[in-house]
């Protein structure tokens, strides 16, 4: 680890896992990504409009939409990123409708109002969570493969008992960006200014790996 001493050191988190209420509904668009035709491999899909079919709500400043292709946010929370200008994220309007059940699960329980809140910053280097197998020769991309470290880490219940070994990520590839993929399939990063923002917030289910700049 670099020494505390460091000014620029940056302290940085995995989003392992936060609440995820929902699933994507009718009206959401997704962008179009035909997988190469050699290595099988997409872009990691883009949910352009999004629209979150709630199965139950329980209020609550963020959650996760379809293993985290995407989020939702509260105005509030919105307004808080706004506000501490974090840098690599979107505020899109979206569409919230309610499934089925949802009176069922939720009694009583309006629609919330959010905002989808999208990842767009990707740092161009891999993780230490993530083994390159092959690069392809159509379309360039390379097979990434979850290793052991991986593994110990998604096994993690909560942030505050961590396992594995630190997620390490590239520093040099990294452009100042505060929420941020990686070049490997793995959640997206966060860092300590956003982390604060989510401590003061109500986000149920959410495990912050914690990873480390090398
Ligand atoms: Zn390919």
């Amino acid at each position: 680890m670099a020494e505390k001493t460091d000014a620029t050191i940056v302290d940085i988190y995995s989003v392992l896992h936060v609440l995820q209420p929902g699933t994507l509904g009718p009206k959401s668009r997704l962008k179009a990504n035909k997988p190469c035709p050699i290595c099988l491999q997409s872009d990691r899909t883009k949910v352009e409009h999004l629209d979150l079919m709630l199965d139950a709500w329980d209020p609550c400043d963020i959650v996760g939409v379809e293993s985290n292709v995407t989020f939702a946010v509260s105005p509030r929370l919105r307004n808080e990123f706004l506000a501490s200008e974090v840098r690599g994220v979107l505020f899109r309007e979206m569409k919230v409708s309610l499934n089925g059940n949802f009176a069922v699960s939720s009694p009583g329980v309006e629609a919330p109002e959010l905002v989808q809140l999208d990842v767009v910053a990707t740092v161009p280097a891999a993780t230490s969570w993530y083994d390159p197998l092959e690069k392809c020769e159509r379309c360039g991309r390379v097979t990434y493969q979850p290793n052991a470290s991986k593994r110990a880490a998604g096994a993690t219940t909560s942030s505050r008992r961590p396992k594995g070994p630190l997620r390490q990520v590239p520093r040099a590839a990294w452009n100042g960006e505060d929420v941020f993929w990686t070049q490997d399939p793995g959640p997206p990063v966060v860092t300590e200014k956003v982390k604060l923002l989510l401590d003061r917030s109500v986000a149920p289910q959410l495990i912050l790996h914690p990873a480390q700049f090398v």
